[in-house]
């Protein structure tokens, strides 16, 4: 057993190989700099799910590197109509139980019409993706020899040899030796337990009372469903204590179905579970046609329980920096998990391109938390808010409130200057550089 090479400044380890280590290694990349990813599976991959990119996150993307761009453009769909191209989502109840007698939630509007659409605050980018075809495409740009599989953390620990180096200790019984470490190893990420201390609250996830089955309809069938218009371009169906989304993936070939539900606590083991129809058919029982329809047709679907971690006190210590979900993870809600992970390679990498030295890059690990942490810990706290205003849980059930209340909250993720956040970086970065 030995370590993998002496210290040498840069000689980053990536620990996880997901949307934020591998958007994280290109960043670097592209900046002249070449990581080491660690990655615990045998070799990269997700299980088929949609994942939908905001403006913000396209954009990150895109000051990544032209080949992410490229690689998401390849794998994106955004809402099929023309009429629809600047829409998020249109959203519709799709609870009967909120309905009058006559079937109407609101004068004219009956269970499952339109009620209001949700426009983008921009043109930019934006669109879903299915989560592996991604992945597949940014694993394209890394250089071979850049991951490494089968190498599941377990510790971190000093040097030795006075180098002030890290050393990784991998599941399998090896060591590798690096000058600093992100770690972008996800929600139950070895790491964060690592730099905030294993009886830290916020080192374990916290169950959010919600649930969310996920499964995937062959285009053609949900158009039978639901007609073409709502198949075809992105959709909300809010009802009490659960709600349900779909959007086109696949260029239009497949309708990507969340179905959200609610419980008080979670006690298996496995966050992801398969179900039977049966089960999901019970959760949405009262509902409207549209979303029992959906819902008998969703196929293989699993049960992913939603977990978030609480606020982090600092996303680093010493030499090793936590990115991605490994720092933040939160609920789905507003779609904008993996956006916060690109954001994060991309100020990240950006300050890194600057670093000579071992102190370099710890002031870049300190500049990167100031400017990161307040932003990424909102996304936490407003998606759970978000969840809890789609199922009746914040406005009630007051559809006007619910409005107005969903117009506004997005605006603050999609229009954010990243240039601005990395100069923010880059001043506490040269500032604390000069003080060294
Ligand atoms: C139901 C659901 C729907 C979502 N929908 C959206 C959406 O529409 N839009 C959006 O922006 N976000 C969404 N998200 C959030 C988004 O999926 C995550 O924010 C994002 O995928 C996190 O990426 P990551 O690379 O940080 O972590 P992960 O994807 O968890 O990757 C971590 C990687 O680290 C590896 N790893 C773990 N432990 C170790 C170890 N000890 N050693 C080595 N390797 C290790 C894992 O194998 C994995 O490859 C959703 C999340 C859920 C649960």
């Amino acid at each position: 057993m030995s370590a993998s090479g002496p210290s040498k400044p840069l000689d980053l380890a990536i620990v996880g190989g997901g949307i934020s280590g591998l958007t994280f290694a290109i960043g670097l990349l592209e900046n002249g700099i070449r990581p080491t990813i660690y990655e615990a599976a045998a070799h990269f991959g997700e299980i088929g799910a949609g994942v939908a990119f905001g403006p913000n996150a396209c954009r990150a993307i895109a000051k990544i590197s032209p080949k992410v761009a490229a690689a998401f453009d390849k794998c994106k769909t955004a809402n099929t109509f023309e009429s629809k191209g600047n829409t998020w989502f249109d959203v519709r109840i799709g609870d009967e139980r909120r309905a009058d007698k006559d079937g109407y939630v609101k004068p004219g509007v009956k269970v499952g019409d339109l009620l209001y659409e949700i426009l983008f605050s921009s043109n930019d980018n934006r669109g879903g993706v299915h989560r592996a075809r991604f992945l597949d495409e940014l694993v394209k740009i890394v250089p071979d020899g850049v991951a490494k599989f089968g190498k599941k953390l377990a510790d971190i620990s000093d040097a030795t040899d006075g180098s002030g180096d890290v050393v990784l200790h991998f599941m399998d019984g090896s060591i590798a030796q690096h000058t600093a470490v992100v770690g972008c190893d996800g929600i139950k990420a070895r790491t964060r337990e690592i730099v905030l201390g294993k009886d830290d609250p916020a080192a374990t996830p916290v169950f959010s009372g919600k649930y969310a089955y996920r499964g995937l309809i062959p285009m053609d069938e949900a158009i039978k469903l639901v007609g073409e218009e709502e198949a075809q371009n992105s959709q909300f169906y809010f009802g009490y204590h659960g709600h349900l989304l779909t959007f086109p993936i696949e260029k239009g070939k497949t309708m990507n179905v969340v179905a959200f539900s609610s419980a008080k606590e979670w006690k298996n083991p496995n966050w992801v579970v398969s179900t039977s129809k049966e089960e999901m058919q019970a959760d949405f029982a009262g509902w409207g046609p549209k979303v029992t329809s959906i819902v008998g047709a969703m196929q293989k679907p699993d049960i992913w329980a939603l977990f978030y971690h609480l606020p982090a006190s600092t996303f680093y210590k010493d030499r090793i920096c936590l990115l991605g979900d490994a720092a933040h993870a939160t609920t789905p809600h507003q779609g904008a998990g993996a956006g916060m992970c690109v954001e994060d390679s991309l100020v990240l990498s950006s300050i890194l391109k600057d670093a000579k030295t071992v102190d370099d890059i710890k002031k870049a690990f300190v500049a990167f938390d100031q400017v990161r942490r307040p932003r990424t810990l909102k996304n936490v706290v407003t998606s759970g808010e978000a969840g809890q205003l789609y199922e009746f849980e914040l406005e009630g059930d007051d559809l006007d409130q619910i409005e107005k209340n969903q117009r506004e909250r997005m605006k603050w993720i999609w229009d954010i200057d990243l240039d601005e956040q990395i100069e923010q970086a880059r001043k506490i970065y040269q500032g604390d550089r000069a003080k060294m």
